[in-house]
């Protein structure tokens, strides 16, 4: 345990910490992003420019930045009603991306939020194997600031606007527009509730019965055309509330929300991400393991398993667990890092290149600070050229320009000139 917490520390500390912070989950992302795509391609946004990024806030809160850029908060994944609700609070945002209305964000915030993104570090399993979540996650600078700004600007007719033209958008992509009076239902009740530790300012936008008797208009206007959402959404959505829950909130606050009473899948996952990120790894473990005997398929209990196993010091177990959850998804880079990472800690025969293989694969799809860090440690000694490549790398996109600097000489100096990673290192150095 220690070892591997010192490991986990050693990557965490090297990150700056301010900000709001930006989370990597690979199930999370995923779900997101087939719930937003249909949107996206409705509002001509092209498939693969669509960038979904999840703030670890607590406001109930999206914006979309620079017309393909969606930010959804943590907030709004724990407490929205459901699926449609969530795509209507993007199409709100995406509404008023068409009207132009976020034309005010200005070039240095959108500039540095591009920036910040780069620093997205650690997936949410590994970053709690840290033991503190705010340090595991990517960091976004100003990331409250950035929301507020553009969320305090519009203006009441902006709303109206962006709300018709989100039940529009809703509508072509045949997704349930109903989802605009659960969302406004939901807002009106969270006001009332929570009157005095909201300000009203910050749920995102003023809530008036106006706006709530303005979308039911728009609705019938358009007629009924689709269905709710297809119930495998709903208990993935249920599953990544679950697993946010786990890894954000207090354990107290986790059985509150989930008691032991509650045998649901997601009720078992929070409390088994709970319990690892308490240290109860052994109840940890047989959480998920009753979650895998009730769904083998699903990828993401394999890799919660990975990562308990990984911390029990299981070696062979977690690797077992990982490649089980790699099987069962595709494009998976965070999983493909924690993979190598565990490789690399097992050490055994054909590990590091295992591990080195793993890292190159993951870095194609998503270049990632951990994922660099890892591959140094595959290289190690046997390769020290090609491992201060990598660390350089890890430095770079951390904001470390003279520690990136300072390993692309030691690299230089160890590599010949007719290398890749001679050349990359190269680049470092202008
Ligand atoms: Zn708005």
């Amino acid at each position: 345990m220690p070892r591997i917490l010192a490991l986990i520390f050693s990557v965490l500390l090297s990150l700056p910490s301010f900000g709001a912070t930006l989370i990597n989950d690979t199930e999370t992302e995923k779900l997101l992003y087939e719930l937003i795509e249909p949107l996206a391609s409705a509002a001509d946004i092209p498939k693969n420019r669509l960038q979904i990024h999840i703030v670890n806030d607590d406001d109930f809160n999206a914006f979309v930045s620079g017309g393909e850029d969606v930010y959804v908060y943590t907030g709004l994944l724990r407490q929205i009603k459901n699926p449609s609700a969530f795509q209507a609070v993007i199409a709100h945002e995406m509404g008023h991306m068409l009207g132009g209305h976020t034309a005010q964000l200005s070039d240095r915030m959108s500039a540095e939020m591009k920036r910040t993104m780069l620093i997205q570090a650690l997936g949410i399993g590994l970053m709690v194997a840290g033991g503190n979540p705010t340090l595991g996650a990517g960091v976004m600078a100003g990331a409250g600031g950035v929301a507020q700004q553009s969320m305090l600007a519009f203006t009441r007719d902006e709303e109206r606007i962006a709300d018709n033209m989100g039940v529009d958008l809703m509508h072509r992509a045949k997704l349930d527009t109903n989802g605009f009076i659960t969302v406004f239902e939901q807002m009106h009740e969270m006001t009332g509730a929570f009157e005095t530790k909201i300000n009203p300012n910050r749920i995102n936008h003023p809530l008036t019965t106006e706006r709530l008797n303005n979308v039911r208009t728009q609705i019938e206007r358009l007629g009924k055309k689709s269905d709710s959402a297809p119930s495998n959404e709903t208990s993935a959505f249920e599953l990544v509330r679950a697993k946010l829950i786990g890894y954000l909130d207090t354990s107290s606050h986790v059985l509150n929300l989930y008691p032991y009473s509650d045998k649901s899948d997601s009720a078992i996952y929070a409390r088994a991400i709970s319990n690892m990120r308490i240290g109860d790894l052994t109840t940890a473990r047989s959480g998920t393991k009753t979650l895998i005997n009730r769904n083998p398929n699903n990828p993401y209990f394999y890799e919660l398993l990975g990562d308990i196993e990984y911390q029990l010091g299981n070696y062979d177990d977690s690797v077992y667990a990982y490649e089980k959850s790699l099987e069962l998804t595709n494009d998976a880079p965070q999983i493909e890092t924690a993979l190598a990472l565990v490789l690399t800690a097992r050490n055994g025969v054909g590990d590091n290149a295992h591990a080195i293989e793993l890292c190159k694969r993951s870095l194609l799809h998503e270049p990632a600070p951990l994922t660099y860090w890892v591959l140094a440690r595959a290289y190690g000694d046997t390769d020290a050229g090609r491992s201060d490549w990598a660390m350089a790398e890890y430095y770079n996109m951390i904001g470390k320009d003279k520690d990136a600097k300072k390993y692309a000489k030691h690299a230089q100096r160890k590599l010949k000139k007719s290398d890749s990673e001679y050349i990359k290192s190269g680049e470092l150095l202008k």
